[in-house]
This record gives C-alpha cells, structure tokens and sequence, in this order.
C-alpha cells in the first residue's frame, strides 16, 4: 500500500465521499433553487471506470470507507453495478450510501446484494405538506417506504434519519422526528444548516445549533451524551435517558469538528476536494483523461491534501464561502 495520506497537520484521511451524479428528483430549498439548477454536463461526468480506478487508487492510499452521495446517487443508471467495484476494491472495508430513500425501496435489495453496508436517509419532515414544502416535492410516502425497505435488511443497522434543521421552518418536525428515534429502529440525526445551499440565501440567523436542538428534546425526553463510534465522526451521540433510542446532533457550524476530519471528496466530475468549504478543488478528470498514470494522479492527490487548511473558519462572523453549492461537492 502507498503511503497514508496525511496533511499538514497530522490528519490521516481514511474516508472518500463519491458524489455519483449532480442531478436530483428533489429541489430541497436549502440545497437547489425551485428551477434553473444548472448541471454538469454529461460528458464531464465521471464514468463507472473512472471512479472505479479512482476508488482503488484512493484505497491503495489508506481510505478504507467510501461514502456515495450526489446529488440523489439513485438517479445514476447502474449504482448497484458501480457499488459492487467499490465494495470489491481491495482495502474498502465499508461502502455507504446518503439518498433522499425516494427510489431506494425499489434499489435497496440489490444495492446490499453488491455489497453495500450503511444507509443515511435525508427526512427533514414527517409531515407530508412540510415534507412537500421543504424539498418542493410531494415524495414523502416514497422516502419511508424506501426507509421500511432498508428495516427489512438487518445488516443495514443502525439506519440513520438526516434532518437539516432551520430556525423558522424546522421547529414543528423536531419532536416528531426525535419521538420516531425512540419509537423506530433509526438514529436520527440534526444537521446543523450549512452556507451551502445554490441560491446563496443562507444566514447565520437561519442556523438552529446543536445546542438548541438538544435542549428542545432533552425537555421533553431527557437526553445523556454517549461516546462517540469513531474519532472521526461528524456527530456527538447523545441517548435517551430512559433508554429509548439515539440520537446524533452534526453542529458544523457551531461546533465545528474540523480537527479530528479525516474525510476527502470526490465531486461528479472528477474533483478532489479536500474540505466541503473550501474553495480550491483538484482536478483529476482532465489529468487522468489526458492519460496520467496511477504515479501521477497519486501524486496529485497527495499534494491537495498536504495543502488542506486546519479548519473551515465559520466561526469568524466575516466568513464568507463562494465555492461550489452541496449538491455539486456531495453532501
Ligand atoms: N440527495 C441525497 C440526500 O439528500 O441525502 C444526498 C446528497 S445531499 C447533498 C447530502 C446531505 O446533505 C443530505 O442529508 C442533505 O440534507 C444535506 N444538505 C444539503 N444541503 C445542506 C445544507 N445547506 N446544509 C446542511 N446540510 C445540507
Ligand atoms: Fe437533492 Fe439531497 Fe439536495 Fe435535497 S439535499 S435537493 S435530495 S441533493
């Protein structure tokens, strides 16, 4: 195996999350605008080879999980075809997947049948009229049944809920959705809202912290903090004091968790970014079809990362972020 691959600050990179498409069935309003959402073009896009030989060469530099995400990844022609290479690349140890579930039910069998082993779904409302108001479609029965269909394959626990919170819109869906962490078997988990969404309307003042969160459940449910999973992880676990279930609270905004990151991404098209909020990104499409060898596309990727920052600075009141919106990075 190459060398790790480590960054300036000691941070040894193990993940690689795979946005598989740009494209979407939802317009989820902090994420696309209702219409005019421009896309990649298709040719630019990476093909099933491309990313395969990309997935090994990451591999072969110490990442052991790979994460798909677009995007809605169930958009892209043959995912199971492509999650098959993923999860047979010598040195994954875990493929997973983020969707919005509303064509899971029909993908999920033969998704763990290539050997996919995670499931995050993206449910910011149990409501069907706020659900169809939050991502400007009327999808929420095909979301849960996709969620049924993943309870329906036990080595898919623990399934885990993803909801984007935001002050003024979020507040009804928090007890529903912190009563179906109890009551279902998901870890739901809060996502603080990030400065990512494409029509650039986010503000501090929309962000519901962490901290608020937990406050408005630990009130009606008592919650106790649990250790984290792993080192890495983007969420603080908290549990239920009566035992119930558990849930994840992502405050990226207000407790950021850049210092334990050891996550690199792959956008669409074929660039390396090593930090959502970063402007710069790598290309490694235009070098591998110019006809880079492994030596050299190992090369490049090794340089982006020794160049990462230590952090994403939003906690500075003037930070500003111009890059890509979410959907093109891979949330
Ligand atoms: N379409 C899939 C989905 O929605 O799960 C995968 C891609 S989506 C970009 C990945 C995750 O990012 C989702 O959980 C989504 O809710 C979250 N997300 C999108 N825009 C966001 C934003 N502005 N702030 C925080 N999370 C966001
Ligand atoms: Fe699509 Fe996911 Fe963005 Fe919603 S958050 S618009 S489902 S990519």
């Amino acid at each position: 195996m190459g060398e790790a691959l480590r960054d300036g600050f000691g941070r040894v990179h193990r993940s690689l999350r795979v946005s598989v498409t740009d494209r979407c069935n939802l317009r989820c309003r902090y994420c696309m605008p209702a219409e005019g959402m421009e896309w990649i073009p298709r040719a630019d896009l990476l093909t099933d080879d491309e990313i395969a030989r990309l997935v090994r060469l990451f591999a072969s530099m110490g990442i052991a999980a790979v994460r798909v995400t677009g995007g809605e990844p169930l958009v892209r022609p043959g995912l199971a075809g492509l999650v098959r290479r993923m999860a047979g690349t010598p040195g994954i140890a875990e493929v997973s997947l983020t969707t919005n579930g509303v064509l899971l039910a029909d993908a999920i069998d033969d998704l763990v049948a290539a050997g996919l082993a995670r499931v995050n779904v993206s449910i910011d409302s149990l409501d069907p009229e706020r659900f169809a108001r939050i991502t400007r479609r009327d999808d929420l029965g095909r979301a849960l049944a996709g969620l049924a269909a993943c309870e329906r394959h036990p080595g898919l626990a623990p399934l885990k809920v993803n909801a984007v919170a935001m002050r003024g819109v979020s507040e009804p869906d928090v007890l529903p959705l912190a009563e179906a962490a109890r009551t279902r078997p998901w870890i739901v988990r809060f996502i603080e809202v990030m400065p990512l969404d494409a029509p650039r309307e986010w503000t501090r003042d929309l962000v519901l912290s962490g901290g608020e969160l937990r406050a408005m459940i630990g009130a009606r449910w008592p919650l106790v903090p649990a250790a984290p999973t792993r080192a890495s992880a983007t969420g603080t676990r908290w549990r239920f004091a009566d035992g119930a279930g558990e849930m994840e609270f992502v405050a990226s905004v207000t407790e950021p968790f850049c210092a334990t990151c050891d996550r690199l991404r792959l956008t669409a098209d074929g660039r390396l970014r090593t930090c959502l909020f970063a402007e710069e990104e790598t290309d490694l499409l235009g070098p591998m079809r110019a006809g880079a060898g492994d030596g050299e596309l190992a090369a490049i990727a090794r340089a982006a990362v020794a160049r990462k920052g230590p952090g994403h600075g939003m906690a500075d009141p003037a930070w500003t972020y111009a890059g890509r919106p979410m959907s093109r990075i891979g949330g």
